[in-house]
C-alpha cells in the first residue's frame, strides 16, 4: 500500500467504491422494532451519512423466526417488508453513504424458547436452552439467509454483513466449544465451517457479483475451546474463495468474561489481530473495537494494519465525527467515552439506545432545531455536564449564554470521574466542552458564585440551575472523625488514604473508589497499558491455546480494602448491565473484600465498628471513605 492511503482514500472493491475507509459498525438501537416504518431509524442513519461516513451496517436483522434476537425482533424475509427498507436506503443514499444490512441469526443467544444452535446447549448469558438444529432446518436456514440477502438487494442495500462472530449462530457452528455434531456440520474444521460457506455461496448465487458481502469473523473467541489461530486463518481464506468482499473483525463472544469494548479496554487494543490476519488474505479487512479517535484510525490505515475502520458507538456520540476529522477539527469531536450507559445498557433494559454525551442520538426526529427563535439572555448556573450541554444547545440555537461556575474549572463531576483508573476518556468530554464554549462565544465566568447581587446587577431573561449534587453524609457516630474522607476529597487528591481502607457504600461511586484505591500511586492503569491489560484479563497474543486465552496475572494492590453495603442484596447488583460484571470481577481479582448486610455502629480511633451476621466487628482501618449517595445541590 502506498504512503498516501489514509482514512479518506476511497476503497475500491472493483464493482463499487466506498468513498472513505470509515464504516459505521452494526449497532442495535431499538428503533428497528419501532412501529413507524423506519422514520426514526432513517433519520438516525441519515444524520451519520451527512456526517461523512463511508458505509453503514444496520443493526442485526434476522433471516427467519428462529434466528430473531427476541420474539418481536426484526426480520427481513417477505416482500411486504420492503417498503420501509427502501425508504431507509434512499435516505442514506441521498445523504451520500452506502448501507449494508446485517443478517444476524442469534442461535443460542436468542431470547425466546424456539432458539436453536449447532448442538443442544444453553449459553451462560441466556435464559433459554437451545435445541439442536436438524439437517432439514439447516437447509431451510441456508435458504432463509439467501432470501434475506436477496430482499436486502431489492430494498436498495449496497450489500449485507453476515454476522459470524461474537458467539452468534454461525460462530456456534464454527467453534468446537458449542458444536458437538457428528454429521457433516460438526467435528473437523472442514465440517464446522461448512454452514457459513454454504450460506455465502447461496447468497452470492442469488445476489450476483455486484453486491457487497461482508463476513464478520471472530478473530478471537476469548472463550474456552474456541477456535485456534490456524482455524481462523483457514476459515478467512475459505471465505475469500467463495467471493466474500470484505472481512470484518469480531472480538470475543458475548459470554466471554473479558471486556472487549468497555472503557477500561485500552484504545485500539485489538488491532494487532486484524493486522496479523490481513497479512494472510488478499481481500480487505476491517479493524474494530475501542477505536474512537479518527486520528488513530488514520494511522491504522496508513500503517497498513487494516483496510477499513469500524466505529459504532463513536457515531452515537458524534454523527459528524468523519467530517470533523476530514476538516482537521479533532478538538470539536464529541468523543465516545465507552461507558455503555445510554447505548448498550439502555438496549438491555428494553429502551432505545441513546448516548450519555449526546442525548440527541436516536431521538433525531424529536430534537429538530426551530426555524426561528426569540433570542434570549440566559444565565446558566453551574458548569457541570448538564449546564454545559444546555449552554451549547441554546447557543447553537442563537441565544446569548453566560455560565457562572464557582470553581476554577468546568466539568463538575466529570473532573472526579476522569481520575478513576479506566475512566480516562472523561478528559475528552471536558476537552469537547471547552472547545464548544470557545467556538460558540459562550461567556464563561469561572470562580464566580451566582448570588442575589449578580441577579440584581444583570439582566437575564432566563435562569438555568444546573448546580449538581453534594455528597450525602450518613448518620453514623464519629462521622466527623479525622479518619473519614469524602469521595470528592479522595478522588480530587485533596486527601490521601492510608494502607487499609473501608468504603461505606457499594454503588457506582463506591466501586470507582475501590478501583482508585487498588492502584498504587504512580502505577499505570491497565486501561492505558495494553500489555498489562492483556495480562490482567488473560488474552494471549501468541494465540497458543484455543480461544487465545491464557492464565491471568492480576496486578496486586498494596492496600487492604473493604467495600461495604447496608443492603443485603448482591454487591454491585445495580451497576450497568454490560459493565457491572467487569467491575465486580476486577475488584474481586484484586482481593477487595466485599461485605453486604452491614450495620454501621461508629467510627473512632480503632477504626470502623460494624455489625455483620449479628457479630460486632472492628475494621481496624486507617481511613473510612464515604460513598453514601448524593443530594441535589
Ligand atoms: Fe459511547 Fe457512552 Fe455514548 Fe454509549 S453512551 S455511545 S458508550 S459515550
Amino acid at each position: 500500500m502506498s504512503e498516501e492511503v489514509n482514512l479518506f482514500t476511497p476503497l475500491d472493491l472493483g464493482f463499487t467504491k466506498i468513498k472513505n475507509r470509515v464504516l459505521m459498525g452494526s449497532m442495535h438501537t431499538g428503533l428497528e422494532e419501532e412501529n413507524d416504518n423506519f422514520k426514526k431509524l432513517a433519520a438516525f442513519y441519515k444524520e451519520r451519512a451527512l456526517g461523512g461516513v463511508g458505509m453503514i451496517v444496520t443493526g442485526g436483522i434476522a433471516p427467519n423466526f428462529q434466528g430473531r434476537l427476541s420474539p418481536f425482533g426484526s426480520q427481513l424475509s417477505f416482500p411486504w417488508q420492503l417498503k420501509k427498507h427502501k425508504y431507509l436506503t434512499n435516505e442514506v443514499h441521498n445523504a451520500g453513504s452506502k448501507i449494508c444490512l446485517q443478517i444476524l441469526h442469534a442461535g443460542r443467544y436468542a431470547y425466546h424458547p424456539l432458539c436453536v444452535s449447532a448442538s443442544s446447549s444453553k449459553a451462560p448469558i441466556s435464559k433459554f436452552k437451545a435445541r439442536k438444529i436438524t439437517k432439514l432446518e439447516i437447509r431451510k436456514t441456508i435458504f432463509d439467509f439467501a432470501n434475506c440477502a436477496n430482499m436486502a438487494k431489492k430494498a436498495g442495500y449496497d450489500g449485507v454483513e453476515i454476522m459470524g462472530s461474537e458467539g452468534y449462530f454461525l460462530n456456534q457452528f464454527l467453534s468446537p466449544c458449542t458444536n458437538q455434531r457428528t454429521d457433516e456440520y460438526g467435528g473437523t474444521l472442514q465440517n464446522r465451517m461448512r454452514l457459513s460457506l454454504e450460506i455465502v455461496k447461496s447468497i452470492r448465487k442469488k445476489v450476483l457479483n455486484d453486491f457487497i458481502i461482508i463476513f464478520r469473523v471472530s478473530l478471537l473467541d476469548l472463550v474456552k475451546d474456541g477456535c485456534t489461530y490456524d482455524e481462523v486463518i483457514t476459515f478467512c481464506k475459505e471465505l475469500e474463495k467463495v467471493n466474500v468482499s470484505i472481512i470484518n473483525t469480531g472480538i470475543g463472544w458475548h459470554e466471554a468474561r473479558i471486556p472487549t469494548i468497555a472503557t477500561m479496554v485500552p484504545r485500539n487494543a485489538f488491532v494487532w489481530i486484524t493486522e496479523r490476519v490481513k497479512k494472510e488474505i488478499s481481500i480487505p479487512i476491517i479493524a474494530t473495537n475501542r477505536i474512537n479517535n479518527p486520528s488513530d484510525a488514520n494511522s491504522i490505515i496508513n500503517e497498513n494494519k487494516a483496510d477499513m475502520i469500524s466505529m459504532a458507538r463513536p457515531f452515537l456520540a458524534d454523527p459528524e465525527i468523519v467530517n470533523k476529522a476530514k476538516d482537521n477539527k479533532y478538538d470539536e469531536i464529541n468523543t465516545c467515552i465507552a461507558c455503555n450507559q445510554a447505548c448498550l445498557d439502555h438496549i438491555f433494559s428494553g429502551k432505545h439506545a441513546s448516548c450519555l454525551v449526546n442525548p440527541k442520538a436516536c431521538h433525531e426526529t424529536e430534537f429538530q432545531k426551530p426555524n426561528s427563535i426569540k433570542v434570549k439572555n440566559i444565565a446558566v448556573i453551574g458548569a457541570g455536564p448538564a449546564g454545559i450541554s444546555f449552554a451549547i444547545e441554546a447557543a447553537i440555537r442563537g441565544h446569548n449564554i453566560t455560565i457562572f461556575e464557582k470553581n476554577n474549572d468546568i466539568g463538575g463531576q466529570f473532573n472526579i470521574a476522569k481520575n478513576i483508573p479506566g475512566k480516562e476518556e472523561f478528559h475528552e468530554t471536558i476537552r469537547y466542552f471547552k472547545t464548544q464554549i470557545n467556538k460558540l462565544n459562550i461567556d464563561l465566568k469561572l470562580n464566580t458564585t451566582f448570588t442575589k447581587e449578580t441577579l440584581n446587577s444583570t439582566k437575564f431573561d432566563e435562569l438555568v440551575f444546573s448546580t449538581g449534587i453534594r455528597p450525602r453524609l450518613p448518620e453514623i457516630e464519629g462521622i466527623k472523625h479525622e479518619k473519614v474522607i469524602s469521595y470528592p476529597e479522595l478522588l480530587l487528591n485533596k486527601k490521601v488514604a492510608g494502607k487499609s481502607v473501608a468504603i461505606i457504600g457499594a454503588g457506582g461511586i463506591g466501586f470507582d473508589v475501590a478501583e482508585f484505591l487498588s492502584h498504587d500511586p504512580g502505577h499505570q492503569p491497565t486501561s492505558i497499558n495494553k500489555e498489562a491489560f492483556y495480562k490482567e484479563w488473560g488474552i494471549d497474543q501468541e494465540y497458543k491455546k484455543r480461544g487465545a486465552l491464557m492464565d491471568k496475572l492480576t496486578p496486586s494492590s498494596s492496600r487492604e480494602i473493604y467495600l461495604l453495603q447496608r443492603k443485603s442484596t448482591k454487591i454491585g447488583k445495580n451497576l450497568g448491565k454490560t459493565t457491572g460484571w467487569i467491575h465486580r470481577k476486577s475488584l474481586k481479582d484484586k482481593r477487595v473484600k466485599m461485605l453486604n448486610d452491614i450495620s454501621y455502629q461508629k467510627i473512632d480511633d480503632e477504626g470502623l465498628h460494624i455489625l455483620h451476621n449479628d457479630k460486632e466487628i472492628i475494621l481496624n482501618v486507617d481511613n473510612v471513605i464515604i460513598c453514601a449517595g448524593q443530594l441535589s445541590n
